[in-house]
């Protein structure tokens, strides 16, 4: 089975987290501070401050942005629950603002959705594609609100030669084992916000601040979010390797561009010229009529060795959100989860593998189309 995401780990991945393990600090040494230091570079950001993973990072972020009981957010449903969650762990309200067909959240409904009690706009890069943040910066601006930005698909991402993380007041990063960069769990903040990068490190490690000898002084309420020293070199390591990763994902993502060209059961995410994507995932859209059979599709698809999966099922729509927020319907949200299915795209395939993906998802959907719906 060739999964739709894995991870790639090195000789030189595996020495430098051996390297670490010998030596004799496993958490609160220097490495956590190396690979901040090799982010903020990579990024082109002030500050970079690492947790043990994206859904932590968010927490921080929301929590240091001062979002409290009875707030509104407005967020996109096209996402992993984590995006929501960890505000609503806050008490604060989701609202939820439709996306276009790319996946990404519709810039031109946002205004409208903004109360009073509107705190912060909270935008995810589907699949790795950049939202419209410069839109979405101006409304945030306009009406005084953060946005905190959900980038846990996008690490390497940039638009017009900025690399995500240099937009928003915040950018989470996910460095889970299928994103495409790993420390196993983790991932990060980054900022260019002083105040900010100082809280964010106080609500990671117990908001304790070190004063001179023995003595320490709590001055915030925070957790251990802390991400060890070995997941720290495992990063750098990776970090390194970054840059070849998104340029085979971007290779193979062409590859399905051009042999999917015109197809009429179904269409592709496509690009805007002067960004670029980290690929994260390849959705594919498929037409109305190919919405019924898809579980048909998508089982097939894994009997015959293609690791799909469909990204993502609103949010809105898992049990709790509709026990505590009620009912919601979105129209484009709503279909782009009938018709999306996410297929193999990552640096370890080759392109005979990618060859493989497309003339078995190719004769798969052909095969279904003759089904269709019975509208
Ligand atoms: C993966 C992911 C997360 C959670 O990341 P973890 O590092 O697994 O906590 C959050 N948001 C989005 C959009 C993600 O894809």
């Amino acid at each position: 089975m060739i999964p739709y995401s894995r991870q790639s780990i090195s000789d030189e991945d595996i020495n430098e987290v051996v390297r670490v393990l010998q030596s004799s600090h496993l958490t609160q040494g220097k490495e956590v501070e190396l690979f901040e230091e090799a982010i903020c570079e990579y990024i082109g950001s002030k500050f970079a401050i690492t947790f043990n993973s994206a859904t932590s990072a968010l927490l921080a972020a929301y929590a240091v942005s001062d979002i409290e009981p009875d707030d509104e957010i407005i967020t996109t449903p096209i996402s992993f629950v984590a995006t929501s969650n960890m505000f609503v762990a806050l008490g604060a309200k989701p609202i939820w603002c439709d996306v276009k067909l790319d996946g990404n959240i519709d810039e031109r409904f946002i205004e409208r959705l903004i109360t009073p009690r509107t705190k912060a706009i909270v935008p995810v890069d589907f699949a790795g594609k950049p939202v419209e943040i410069a839109k979405i910066n101006e409304i945030a601006k306009k009406h005084n609100l953060l946005v905190i930005q959900d980038s846990s698909h996008a690490f390497g991402s940039s638009i017009d030669g900025k690399k995500i993380g240099t937009f928003a007041d915040m950018t989470i990063f996910s460095f889970h084992a299928i994103k495409p960069l790993t420390t196993g769990e983790g991932g990060c903040v980054v900022t260019d916000n002083e105040e900010f990068a100082k809280r964010l490190r106080l609500f990671r490690s117990h908001g304790i601040v070190k004063k001179q000898l023995w003595n320490s002084d709590m001055v915030m309420l925070g957790h251990n979010f802390r991400l060890t020293e070995f997941a720290a070199a495992l990063g750098r390591s990776q970090l390194k390797r970054l840059d070849n990763f998104l340029h085979v994902r971007d290779e193979i993502a062409h590859y399905y561009d051009e042999r999917f060209q015109g197809n009429k059961l179904f269409s592709t995410i496509k690009l805007e010229n002067n960004t670029t994507s980290s690929r994260h995932l390849y959705p594919i859209i498929l037409i109305p009529a190919l919405q019924c059979p898809k579980e048909d599709i998508f089982t097939e698809l894994q009997e015959r060795g293609l690791g799909v999966q469909v990204h993502y099922k609103p949010i809105y729509q898992n049990s709790y959100y509709i026990e505590k927020f009620g009912e919601t319907r979105l129209l484009v949200s709503d279909d782009f989860y009938r018709s999306e299915l996410s297929i193999p795209c990552h640096q370890e395939m080759s392109m005979d593998d990618a060859k493989f993906v497309a003339d078995t998802f190719l004769e798969v959907i052909e095969k279904y189309s003759y089904r269709g719906c019975s509208f």
